[in-house]
């Protein structure tokens, strides 16, 4: 009998890909997405091609399933991206990556965007020496990024830089370990961007 392996991980396996919903498991043998490369249930549906929106479909859901975010949210920041200069696509990708939980996953100050959600839904987050409690704050250059500054907090926080030391910090973003804080310096390109989707294939979606 196949092993339960929790909802996240089954998300991963629905879209084929890794897509780091489960802190440092993610990157150890126990990933699902390792073990089972195929979808999970007990009927097989996805083995068989997809159609061209079926593609493009599966490319929109992997990026609210990355971000955590559900869809009135990712058609709200879609819009955002439209309104912008330049590529849709990509403005899309930079907005989102500048999400205050994405950041404090970014530098290790939570293990995965779930948990970053929750040090910030519970204040323990400031920006610029302010509380911030909304997870979806778009970070801006210039901003400190903290945890506050209290006994328990900086515990937890300097537990998981430990704990996930040798993450790959993005360019865009300076890192003090030692205080600990993050400071914005500039914002993202698509290079600086991880998550493993075409965007072009979103907009040809959202634009219809
Ligand atoms: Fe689960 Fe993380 Fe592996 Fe995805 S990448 S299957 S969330 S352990």
């Amino acid at each position: 009998m196949a092993r339960y392996v929790g909802p996240q991980c089954r998300l991963c396996r629905r879209e084929g890909e890794k897509l780091f919903l489960k802190g440092i498991r993610c990157d150890t043998v126990k990933c699902a997405i390792t073990k089972r490369k195929y979808p999970p249930g007990q009927f097989t549906w996805g083995r068989g091609k997809l159609s061209k929106f079926g593609i493009q479909f599966r490319e929109k859901q992997k990026t609210k399933r990355f971000y955590g975010i559900l869809e009135r949210q990712f058609r709200n920041y879609y819009r955002k991206a439209e309104r912008q200069k330049g590529n849709t696509g990509e403005n899309l990708l930079t907005m989102l990556e500048r999400r205050l939980d994405n950041v404090l996953c970014l530098v290790s100050f939570a293990a995965s965007r779930k948990s970053a959600r929750q040090l910030i839904r519970h204040g323990h987050i400031t920006v610029n020496n302010k509380k911030v409690d909304i997870a979806s704050y778009i970070v801006k250059i210039g901003d400190i990024i903290k945890p506050k500054n209290t006994e328990a907090n900086l515990n937890i926080v300097k537990a998981n830089i430990e704990l996930l030391k040798g993450r790959n910090i993005p360019a865009w973003i300076e890192f003090r370990a030692d205080v600990p804080e993050v400071v914005v310096t500039q914002l993202p390109t698509r290079e600086d961007i991880s998550v493993p989707v075409q965007e072009h294939l979103i907009v040809e979606l959202c634009s219809k």
